[in-house]
Order: C-alpha cells, then structure tokens, then sequence
C-alpha cells in the first residue's frame, strides 16, 4: 500500500498488556506508523489531549480509567481524533456503548494482525486526505487556498503569506475541527520542539486571523481553546 506523502501517521495506542503492546508497536512501525503507548486510562487521556495523534487504538479493559470512559472525555473536551476501540469477544454491549461514547470503529478481541492493520488504514483513508490526492485549492468563508501556486487569496484579493504562515494555515487545515497545542505546532510547523517559544505560534496565529478573518477580535476560524491551544473550523456553526 502506499503511504502518505507527508509525515507518517502517529499512533496512540493504549493497552495495559505489555505483551500485546510490544507485538502491536512492532507491527504498526513495521508498516511507517510512529507509536506511542499508554497503559492506562488516565496516561491516554493525558496523552491524547497533549500529543498530535492520527490515530487512537483504545482497550476497552484498562487500569484508572475504562477506554469507554476514555473516548467519552476526550470528545467532551472536542478531541476528534479517531479512535478504533479494542473489545471482548462477543461483547455486542461493549460496541454500542463504545460507538455510543464517540468511538469510530471497534475491533473484538483476539484479531488478526492485518485485520487490525485494515481497519487502521481504511480510517486514516476515511478522516485524512493524502496530500498527493488532495484539491489544488480549498475554501473557508471568503478564503481561498491555492496548494499548487502556494497562495491565498480573500475576497478574491491575493493575501501576503510567508512561507511559515503558509505552513501553519495548511497544517491548521489538514487538523481541522482538531484542536492542536502550541507545542504540537511548534513541532510539526517549526520542526523543533522549545515550550518557551509558544510566543511564536500565538504571534503567528494573531497574524494568520489578521490577515484571514473577518473580524481578527471575534475569529470564526482560529479559535482559541483555552488552556490547550487552538483549532481551525472550516464552517463555524
Ligand atoms: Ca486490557
């Protein structure tokens, strides 16, 4: 299969089986996945709410903190990175609870590996466009991105972006309706990772609703979610 073009897809995963853990990290690098794991319920809330996730894999069975009551919390704080939940075998209540509390997909345990990768693949394919495949160009309110030519125009004026504001808006894009920390921008936009220079997402994030918003004070688009960071919406409701 062909992989992604941009950066590979992290995945959380989160069981308390050591054993599976390390057969499961092995399987997902081995197919360019990064991992990161957690081993109970309140480390993957941590985690998953801090860390810039693709995807979640998420036991049903876990210490602190049950995977239902997990998927609950973090689609409570807006958190829609999608999960495939792991169940017991047979446990039909364990599905519909877990489709219930905002899981995307569940898988009863024991699987088979490739039917674990299957549905890993077939949910990145259905949340994420691949950048080699996606539109040229891609609108929000009176905003228009051209991928291609690198340039943004609003109200169909040309908009003055550098190259850096450019990456931002399309990584803001690409994690739409997600909410991305500081940290996590710093790192996937700048390359580097320094807590002490979130200033400069803030600066650049107040540049990118100047120049993109109707009203820069009141932004529809970039929001602010206190105390995490901030989300791009396409069409606020
Ligand atoms: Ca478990």
């Amino acid at each position: 299969m062909k992989r992604r073009a941009s950066l590979p897809s992290r995945i959380l995963l989160v069981e308390d089986e050591t054993g599976l853990v390390l057969t499961l990290t092995d399987l997902l690098r081995s197919e360019g996945f990064q991992v990161e794991s957690a081993g109970d319920g309140e480390d993957a809330l941590e985690l998953a709410s801090t860390g810039n996730f693709n995807l979640i894999i998420l036991d049903v069975m876990l210490p602190r903190k049950d995977g239902f009551e997990v998927c609950r919390a973090l689609r409570r704080r807006s958190i829609h990175t999608p999960i495939i939940m792991l169940t017991a075998r047979g446990q039909v209540a364990d599905k519909v609870t877990g489709l219930k509390v905002g899981a995307d997909d569940y898988l009863a345990k024991p699987f088979e590996s490739s039917e674990l990768l299957a549905r890993v693949e077939a949910l990145l394919r259905r949340v994420s466009v691949p950048r080699e495949n996606r539109e040229e160009t891609y609108r929000f309110g009176s905003v228009m991105v051209d991928f291609r030519r690198t340039a943004v125009e609003r109200s169909a004026k040309p908009v003055d972006m550098s190259a850096r504001e450019f990456e931002l808006l399309t990584y803001f894009i690409e994690q739409q309706g997600n909410t991305v920390s500081r940290q996590e921008l710093l790192r996937q936009v700048w390359g580097y990772d320094a807590a002490t220079l979130t200033r400069t997402v803030d600066a650049h994030v107040w540049m990118l609703r100047q120049k993109l918003e109707e009203d820069p004070q009141n932004p529809r688009h970039f929001i602010t979610i206190r105390g995490l960071g901030y989300k791009f919406i396409e069409s606020p409701r």
